[in-house]
C-alpha cells in the first residue's frame, strides 16, 4: 500500500493528520508540533534552493541532536533530494572525503560543528539564532518534489576495508518496505514517545525518526549526557519505545544503573546493531518488566534492520544458544534469505545471504559490488537445487535477483537464526561498524611504517578494544595516535600501537592474527622513540 511513498510522504501524512495537535519532536529543550516542524523544514528547504540556485540533488547534513539536524533532514527530503549525514564528532578530513565521494551539491552545517573550512563544497551555515528564525514567519512555496520510489533517500558511509569509507545508497522503496513492517509491529502511533539514541550516520536513526513521524508519534532526543543514563532518560521523558545498541545496556549495567523494576512504564525495548548477550537482555528485562523485548539485526545494506527475535514473556522460556547471545530470529515477511557454505551450497551453518525489497541497489562505487553478490544460473520459480552460485563480477547489471552476501556467519536452531560472528575482519565497537583494513591502511600511510596489522581484543567485561602492531622504523606512538585521530573516528583509533621486528606468521606465511592478539594483550605499547 505504501510501497511507493517517499520518506517525506511518511512524515507528510502525519502533518496532514495531526498538524498542531501533536508534538513531532522534542530536542534541546524545544517542542515542535508536526505543523511547526514541517514549516521549519520548508523554510530551511527554501534557503537550500536559494543557496544552491535551484533544487540540489545531494545534500550533506553536518548536525547532531539539534532542531537543525531534524529540520535539515526533512528539508532535504521535502525537496526530493538525497541526504548524506555527516558526523560532527568525526574528523573533518573524513567528512570532507565523504562530501567529495558522494558528490554533494552543498552541506547544511550547524554553526557550531567543526570542519566547515575543510568542506570541498558550499556550506549553508545555520547558527542557533538562524534556526530560531526559521521556526517562525511565512512558509515559502517550494517546487514539487520529483522523487520517486526508486530514487535515493539517503546514502550512508560505513567503514571500508580498502581504506576509504564505503557509500551505501538506500532508495525510498527500501525505506517504505522497512517502515511498512515496523510501524504496525511495534504499535507506533499518537501517544508513543520514541527514543533517539543513534547518530544520524548510523541507520537505526531512520527507524527512530520515520517510524515515529510515519505514525504520529513523538521523537524524543536525549542530549549527549542523558544518553549515559538510559533509565533516568526513559523515566524523565516518559519514553514508551526504546531502541539502542546493546552497549548502552552493558554500560548502564556496569555503572549499576539498571536496577530491577526501574523502568516500569516502558512498553517496547528494541536492541540492534551488535550481538545482544542473554545476560544484558536479562538485566534489561528485569529493569523494564512490562516491555516487550526484541533483538533485531541487519546491515546498513538491508535498510536498518531486517530480522527480529521477540523474547518470550518468561525468561525461563528464553533460548540460550551456546555462544550466550540472543538469536537474531527470522527475516521480516517478504524478505528472502539463504545460508550457504564456502562453496555456495545451502548449509545449516554458514554465510547469511539476503535479498528482497529492503536490499540496497548496490554500492555507490560499483567497484565495491564485485564479490559482494551472487546469483544462480538455474534459478527458476524459487527452485535453486542444482543451481551453481555465480559470484558477481560487475560485468552485468546488478538486479533484484542477486543475493547480497552479508559476511555474517549464522546457524539455524529451532527455526531461528543465531549470529555466530563474522567471516571477515569487520567488527562492532559500541555498535559502530569497523573494518580493521581501514585502520591498517591509515597506519600504513604513516612515514616509516612498512607493515601494519590491527586486531580486536576482548576485555573481561565483554568490551571490544583495538590493538595495532607495525614493522618499520620505530615511530613516536603519540604522534602516530594523533595522526590516526586526524583520519579516523575516535572509536577506530587503536588503544595501543606496538612496534615489532617482525609480525608472527602461520604455516601458510600469513599474519597469524590469533598469535598477534595474544602477544598484544601482554605487550606494553612501544615506548615513545
Ligand atoms: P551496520 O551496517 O553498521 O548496521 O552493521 C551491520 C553488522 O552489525 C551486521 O552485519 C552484523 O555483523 C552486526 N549486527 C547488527 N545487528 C546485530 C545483532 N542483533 N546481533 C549480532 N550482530 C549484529
Amino acid at each position: 500500500m505504501n510501497a511507493t511513498w517517499t520518506m517525506y510522504d511518511w512524515f507528510a501524512g502525519s502533518v496532514a493528520e495531526h498538524g498542531d495537535r501533536r508534538t513531532a519532536l522534542e530536542v534541546a529543550g524545544e517542542h515542535l508540533t508536526y505543523a511547526a516542524l514541517d514549516a521549519a523544514a520548508h523554510r530551511l528547504a527554501g534557503e537550500l534552493v536559494a543557496e544552491h540556485g535551484g533544487v540540489p540533488s545531494r545534500v550533506g547534513l553536518l548536525a547532531a541532536r539539534s532542531t537543525t539536524a531534524y529540520a535539515g533532514y526533512l528539508a532535504v527530503q521535502r525537496l526530493g533530494a538525497t541526504v548524506v549525514p555527516l558526523n560532527p564528532a568525526f574528523p573533518a578530513s573524513r567528512n570532507a572525503t565523504i562530501a567529495r565521494d558522494a558528490r554533494l551539491d552543498l552541506v547544511i552545517a550547524e554553526e557550531s560543528a567543526p570542519g566547515h573550512a575543510e568542506m570541498p563544497v558550499p556550506v549553508l551555515r545555520v547558527s542557533a539564532e538562524r534556526m530560531a528564525g526559521l521556526c517562525t514567519g511565512p512558509v515559502p512555496t517550494l517546487p514539487k518534489s520529483a522523487a520517486g520510489p526508486d530514487d535515493l533517500a539517503y546514502i550512508l558511509f560505513t567503514s571500508g576495508s580498502t581504506g576509504r569509507p564505503k557509500g551505501v545508497p538506500i532508495t525510498h522503496r527500501n525505506v517504505s518496505a522497512f517502515l511498512g513492517h515496523v510501524i504496525p509491529r511495534y504499535e507506533l502511533g499518537p501517544g508513543a514517545r520514541v527514543s533517539q539514541t543513534f547518530d544520524l550516520t548510523f541507520d537505526p536513526s531512520v527507524y527512530d525518526m520515520f517510524a515515529a513521524w510515519g505514525s504520529g508519534a513523538t521523537l524524543v532526543v536525549p542530549g549527549k549526557r542523558e544518553l549515559l543514563s538510559p533509565v533516568r532518560f526513559v523515566n524523565r521523558r516518559r519514553i514508551t519505545h526504546w531502541n539502542s545498541v546493546p552497549s548502552v545496556a552493558s554500560i548502564a549495567l556496569r555503572l549499576r544503573a539498571l536496577e530491577p523494576g526501574s523502568m516500569p512504564t516502558l512498553r517496547w525495548s528494541l536492541f540492534c546493531g551488535e550481538a545482544l548477550t542473554v545476560t544484558h537482555a536479562e538485566a534489561w528485562r528485569a529493569a523494564a518488566p512490562h516491555a516487550t523485548l526484541e533483538n533485531t539485526y541487519g546491515p546498513t545494506e538491508m535498510t536498518v534492520t531486517w530480522t527480529e527475535f521477540r523474547l518470550p514473556a518468561r525468561t525461563e522460556d528464553w533460548p540460550r544458544p551456546s555462544n550466550g547471545t540472543v538469536p537474531i530470529g527470522t527475516p521480516y515477511p517478504g524478505q528472502e534469505h539463504l545460508v550457504v557454505d564456502e562453496a555456495g551450497r545451502p548449509a545449516q551453518e554458514g554465510e547469511l545471504c539476503v535479498r528482497g525489497s529492503q536490499r540496497f541497489p548496490g554500492y555507490l562505487d560499483p567497484a565495491d559490488n564485485a564479490g559482494r553478490f551472487f546469483s544462480f544460473d538455474e534459478e527458476r520459480d524459487g527452485e535453486r537445487d542444482g543451481g551453481r552460485a555465480r559470484p558477481y563480477d560487475g560485468s552485468e547489471p546488478l538486479t533484484s535477483r542477486h543475493w547480497y552476501r552479508t559476511g555474517d556467519r549464522v546457524t539455524t536452531a529451532d527455526g531461528v537464526l543465531v549470529h555466530l560472528g563474522r567471516l571477515d575482519h569487520q567488527l562492532k565497537i559500541r555498535g559502530y561498524r569497523v573494518e580493521l583494513g581501514e585502520i591498517e591502511s591509515a597506519l600504513l600511510a604513516q612515514p616509516g611504517v612498512t607493515e601494519a596489522v590491527v586486531v580486536a581484543l576482548h576485555g573481561p567485561d565483554g568490551e571490544t578494544g583495538l590493538a595495532a602492531a607495525y614493522t618499520g622504523s620505530v615511530q613516536d606512538t603519540e604522534v602516530l595516535l594523533e595522526r590516526l585521530g586526524e583520519r579516523l573516528p575516535a572509536y577506530m583509533v587503536p588503544g595501543s600501537i606496538t612496534a615489532l621486528d617482525a609480525l608472527p606468521l602461520n604455516a601458510n606465511g600469513k599474519v597469524d592474527r590469533g598469535v598477534l592478539a595474544a602477544m598484544l594483550v601482554t605487550e606494553k605499547p612501544s615506548a615513545a622513540a
